[in-house]
């Protein structure tokens, strides 16, 4: 059959071009995110094998083959995984789905103009480039694949220019295989040569050890003997990988970068992660659970759903993104829950139901949390970074998990008026409060700056009183869901009267007031006559100190910043 030309997107092209030039000096990764890959094709096939028994594939001997051959100077990364079907080839590989690639992409052309080249990484290792980092190594890559279940295959080749072919061919295998034509050796470095067993060994040590599938190498050498092709000498597979799985090795065994590997395969990510969580749990339903807090959040943080921990049981992944369990507000954490005794076949329906994924869920989400307070005392740096990325997820818990609430309160912080630059939890806020104070206030609003010049302040500022200064549009909610904290209330200083000082100042301020209600009795009714419809009520404040009026709203009434979120929310 013809084979087609198409042309890539336009990002997907910058994209390549800056690939094809590598900007990435690590170029080995390429190989972890081809094997990634081929591992991921090898969990969805076994995963729709589970749950449907008519799909005509074959499960029996699932594995990763890597082949390289030195003379022809190719690497092939072979899977029989769920492969993919032309129109899967063409959207998956031919696009960049990502949202923000434009941004990133100018980006990082601002930093390499600039000349910096470890900012240019970095932004690549945010971004991940997944399949496209083949071109780094390569100057043409081929991909053959056929969809479990379908009868044709497909063929994509590109040189990473501006073009790619796309070619449906009978008598493909099932699953995917990867062919790079590497770029020559550079002479004078020769610990880049991709055909060579040993580095191909040490990549895959260092990246993909855990890879629960056997990873097997085999190298090719020699002419092409026979017409069909058939290669000259090829060597039996042997297995490179250990497929231990990482959370069932004893702590002590396993490296930091070992458990930083796990995390950049299960969440896509290049960046390593801020914290790593163990659970080891035994007694009557036994099961282990590595968990990782990511540096930065995912694209899709705010406008999906979707919960990053894969469950397993006895090794075997049975469920990716698994909702049961972690709640929403928890849904950065990426990780892996590995349960003894579950049946392979579980659906939703029953998981939601179970009563030992109830317990874990429950275990796993206040494991979370005491790590994310823990990481506030002992690694501040590390927090704030955290804090910055996920506090405004990590507070919706507030508005629904009743029962970790004070274990949610115990991780946040908050910006208060006490020392602007370092955020304090609640805790904090309540030893530091004034005598005679009875309240927490704080008081809500689009930005720092809004809040800290509005006029609702002053009075507070002036007496020295304590105000939480509150700007992600969640605050808005929890504070009223929240009902208080150790048993002071929360309450925001733009609502109702403000109540400042001990009980013998508040009595004399009453009475200054009415005092002042009396002089001012006429200008007030005139004030309200002038304004009419526009207010409800004009009355004499004590909590202003040099604005002469300001507008504030009823205590049950929304605050202005919630009247626009809801209004936003389409309300
Ligand atoms: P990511 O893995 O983060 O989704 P990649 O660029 O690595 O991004 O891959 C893009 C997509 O191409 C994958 O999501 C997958 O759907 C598809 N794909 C890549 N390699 C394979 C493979 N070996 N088998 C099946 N599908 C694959
Ligand atoms: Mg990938």
């Amino acid at each position: 059959m013809t084979a087609e030309t198409f042309e890539f997107q336009v990002e997907a092209r910058r994209l390549l071009q800056m690939m094809v030039h590598s900007i990435y000096s690590n170029k080995d990764v390429f190989l972890r995110e081809l094997i990634s890959n081929a591992s991921d094709a090898l969990d969805k096939l076994r995963i729709e094998a589970l749950r449907d028994d008519t799909l005509d594939a074959d499960v029996s001997d699932l594995h990763i083959d890597i082949e390289t051959d030195k003379d022809a100077r190719t690497l092939t990364v072979r899977d029989n995984g769920i492969g993919m079907s032309r129109d899967d080839v063409v959207g998956l590989i031919g696009t960049i789905a990502k949202s923000g690639t434009a941004e990133f992409l100018q980006k990082l052309t601002e930093a390499r103009e600039a000349g910096n080249t470890a900012a240019a990484e970095g932004l690549i290792g945010q971004f991940g480039v997944g399949f496209y980092s083949a071109f780094m190594v390569a100057d043409e890559v081929t991909l053959l694949t056929r969809r479990a279940g379908e009868t044709t295959g497909t063929r994509w080749s590109s040189t990473g220019e501006g073009t790619y072919t796309v070619e449906t061919v009978d008598d493909v295998p099932q699953g995917t295989a990867v062919t790079l034509r590497l770029k020559p050796v550079d002479n004078d470095n020769r610990l880049f040569d991709y055909t060579s067993p040993w580095k191909i060994k040490e990549i895959v040590k260092r990246y993909s050890d855990f890879i629960t599938w056997p990873i097997r190498l085999i190298t090719a050498s020699g002419e092409k003997k026979d017409e069909d092709g058939k290669d000259g000498e090829k060597s039996e597979p042997e297995t490179i990988n250990s497929r231990q799985a990482l959370w069932a090795r004893p702590r002590n065994e396993v490296s930091d970068e070992e458990y930083h590997e796990l995390y950049k395969h299960i969440s896509h990510d290049w960046t390593d992660p801020l914290e790593t969580i163990r659970i080891h749990a035994e007694g009557t339903f036994e099961y282990q659970a590595l968990l990782f807090l990511p540096a930065q959040p995912p694209r899709d943080l705010f406008s999906s759903g979707k919960r990053g921990v894969q469950l397993y049981v006895k090794r075997v992944l049975i469920m990716e993104d698994c909702e049961e369990l972690v709640p929403p507000y928890l849904r950065f954490v990426k990780g892996v829950v590995d349960a003894q005794d579950l049946s392979l076949n579980i659906s939703r329906e029953i998981l939601q139901q179970d009563r030992h994924i109830q317990m874990m869920r429950r275990r796993l989400a206040k494991k979370v949390l005491s790590t994310i307070k823990e990481m506030r005392t002992r690694q501040p740096e590390k927090y704030t970074t955290f804090w910055r990325e996920f506090g405004p997820v990590v507070k919706e818990g507030l508005l629904n998990d009743f029962e970790n609430r004070d274990a949610i309160l115990a991780a946040c912080s908050f910006v208060t008026t006490h020392d602007a630059e370092k955020p304090a939890t609640l805790q904090e806020y309540v030893e530091r409060m004034k005598e005679g104070q009875e309240h927490i206030f704080y008081l809500t609003g689009p930005s720092r700056a809004a809040v800290e010049n509005s006029p609702h302040m002053e009075a507070f500022r002036e007496k020295g009183l304590e105000v939480l200064v509150l700007t992600d549009p969640v605050d808005e909610l929890w504070v009223d869901a929240v009902p208080e904290f150790q048993g002071r209330k929360l309450r925001s200083i733009a609502k109702g009267e403000a109540e400042l000082g001990t009980a013998e100042e508040k009595e004399q301020a009453k009475a200054e007031r009415e005092q002042q209600r009396q002089e001012y009795a006429d200008l007030l009714a005139w004030l309200g006559e002038r304004l009419g419809d526009e207010v409800k009520e004009v009355r004499l404040s004590s909590r202003l100190t040099t604005s002469p009026a300001c507008v504030v709203s009823d205590t049950d009434d929304v605050t202005p910043g919630l009247r626009n979120m809801l209004r936003a929310m389409g309300q």
